[in-house]
């Protein structure tokens, strides 16, 4: 929808938007906010889905700020973008913080092959995939608060794979499928695909196949293996598939790692908006693919060298060898240690699960434990669907261990409630989540919960290692000039040379991102050291 006072500047974006992109979309229009605003609610009302709003800043009455602000009420999902005078350029920039808008353009907009369309296109493919059309597709039934039934949502939306869900405690119509399919709802969750075939609480490794995802490699020997498809091994697949190296990419759950889950990421370079981990997730993932790296739905469960050759062991029980390999499995989530914690875990305790459970928690009041980024990233997300977040914080406040530009926008966030000081000391329920107990200032008290969601730091995924790969105390992996101890370096270092700036203690196995010792633990860092890693990589080859 186009929006703008002035009639011919509105009739000229109109018709540039219907010839780029008028088979694929219905271009609307509207002379002012409030017309605009008003056809949004009729369009909602008739479920009708909205990509993309595009605005003109300066209108009499209400602002482009102010009518993509409101218009975010009625179709969050929607792109918003500001058409603006140059002169208004730093409204544009404040309105990215404020009405969240996704992109601003300036006027005029010629060659509009340059730009606009490339920006629109950009911000449309971003929302169509995360738009589910009703109906199509997979649909998947199951209980809320199963375990099984959240890792089945899980694993399909972080592959990218559209699906409906029905809850079986809410949705009249999942009993009615359920029938018609002749399966029984105490075996949930249940996938049902567009052909109406069925799979009754699946693998993840049948899962993947059925959907269409790579479980098996394709050639028998790669140049460089990666270990994790997190923003670390994304970027080594795309510079090692784009200078030459066959590259073969392991993963179990969805490109994208940790990045993936969150809400957020408001820091990277380049995507003044912020962009969700899960977008910069599909975009290095489709990235790498179209420069020819290989991506397998599986686990590495082992890793052994025989001369110069190494061999990552998976999870079915088959190998895949190479010259080198690339260790990137990230860090995983720490868990709270409490009672009850272990057992609810899934039925209303998650971790690092921010967007598959936000939609669910509409109108309910979510607890979020911690106070680093990413539970403040969490906190601002959910406050979009739940009535209340309330923030359990052992610390006395955010300002320590949370980046300023969140703690500003979780004081300009209503619903958000900070409670210093506390702690969960015991998590109580039958079949779920039912209430927990907590530690404040003003002592210990019970408070009535269905979700909490935790975040409280993180541990290196590197158990499955041998142990010729050292680690640190914590189990973070040693490289470079950090595997040397009192000026030595390792004993089994069968290198004639120095080890290389990301190499581990043995010879071509690489480690970059989160999982490396004394590592920032940041996106844009965790893809230079995956792109660093290939140049070395490169060097290590050279010496064959
Ligand atoms: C909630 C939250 C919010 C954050 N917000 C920001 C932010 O705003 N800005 C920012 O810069 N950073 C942010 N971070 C940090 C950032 O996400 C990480 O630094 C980054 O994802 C690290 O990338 P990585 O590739 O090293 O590891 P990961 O992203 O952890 O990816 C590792 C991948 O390896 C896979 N893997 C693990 N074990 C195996 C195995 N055995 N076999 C095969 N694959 C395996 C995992 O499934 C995972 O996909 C945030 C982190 C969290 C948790």
């Amino acid at each position: 929808m186009a929006v703008d006072d002035d009639l011919s500047v509105l009739e000229a974006v109109v018709q540039d938007l219907r010839r780029h992109y008028g088979a694929a979309y219905r271009v609307m229009r509207a002379a002012s906010g409030q017309a605009a605003l008003d056809t949004l609610a009729q369009l909602k009302i008739r479920q009708e889905p909205v990509a993309l709003l595009l605005s003109d800043q300066r209108m009499p009455g209400m602002t482009g700020v102010e009518f993509l602000g409101l218009a975010r009420e009625l179709y969050p999902e929607a792109r918003r973008v500001l058409l603006t005078a140059y002169a208004d350029t730093e409204a544009a920039i404040r309105a990215i913080n404020t009405a969240r808008i996704h992109y601003y353009l300036n006027k005029p907009w010629d060659p509009p092959e340059e730009k606009l369309y490339p920006v629109l296109t950009d911000l449309l493919e971003d929302w169509k995939a995360g738009y589910q059309p009703p109906f199509e597709g997979l649909r998947v039934i199951g209980h809320r608060w199963s375990l099984k039934d959240h890792k089945v949502r899980t694993f399909l939306s972080r592959n990218h794979v559209p699906y409906r869900w029905l809850d079986i405690a809410a949705n009249e119509d999942a009993l009615k499928l359920l029938e018609q399919c002749q399966l029984d709802p105490d075996c949930l969750p249940v996938v049902i695909f567009a052909d109406g075939s069925t799979l009754v609480d699946p693998e993840p490794d049948v899962l993947a196949l059925r959907v269409g995802l790579s479980t098996q490699a394709t050639q028998e020997f790669y140049d460089m293996v990666v270990v994790g498809a997190g923003p670390a091994g994304l970027a080594a697949a795309v510079y090692g598939a784009s200078e030459g190296l066959r590259t073969l990419v392991i993963e179990p759950e969805a490109p994208g790692g940790q990045a993936g889950s969150t809400s957020r990421i408001e820091n990277y370079l380049g995507f003044p908006a912020g962009i969700s981990g899960a977008d910069l997730g599909r975009r290095a993932h489709i990235q790498a693919s179209r420069l020819g790296a290989e991506f397998l739905t599986q686990r590495a469960t082992g890793l052994r060298t025989d001369g110069q050759y190494r061999f990552v062991q998976l999870a079915d029980g088959r190998e895949v060898s190479s010259h080198v390999v690339l260790l990137a499995p990230g860090v995983q989530y720490r868990k709270l240690e409490i009672p009850g914690a272990g057992r609810l875990a899934g039925r209303g305790i998650y971790y690092g699960a921010a967007l598959v459970e936000a939609v669910a928690c509409k109108g309910e009041e979510v607890f979020v434990v911690g106070g680093a980024n990413s539970a403040g990233q969490a906190a601002l997300h959910f406050a979009k669907f739940a009535s209340k977040v309330t923030m359990l914080v052992r610390g006395p406040g955010l300002s320590a261990t949370m980046s300023k530009y969140l703690i500003d926008e979780i004081e300009r966030t209503s619903n958000i409630v900070l409670a210093p000081k506390t702690q969960v000391l015991e998590a109580f329920g039958e079949e779920r989540l039912e209430s927990l107990r907590l530690s404040g200032p003003a002592g210990e008290y019970r408070v009535a919960a269905t979700s909490l969601f935790v975040f409280i730091g993180a541990a290196p995924g590197t158990e499955w290692l041998p142990s010729t790969i050292l680690r640190d105390e914590n189990g973070f992996l040693l490289a470079g000039p950090d595997l040397r101890e009192n000026g030595k370096l390792p004993e089994g270092w069968r290198g004639q040379r120095e080890p290389f700036l990301l190499e581990s203690s043995v010879p071509g196995v690489f480690v970059a991102g989160d999982v490396r010792h004394g590592s920032v633990k940041r996106v844009a860092s965790a893809v230079g050291e995956g792109s660093i890693a290939v140049q070395f990589a490169h060097q290590y080859l050279a010496g064959f």
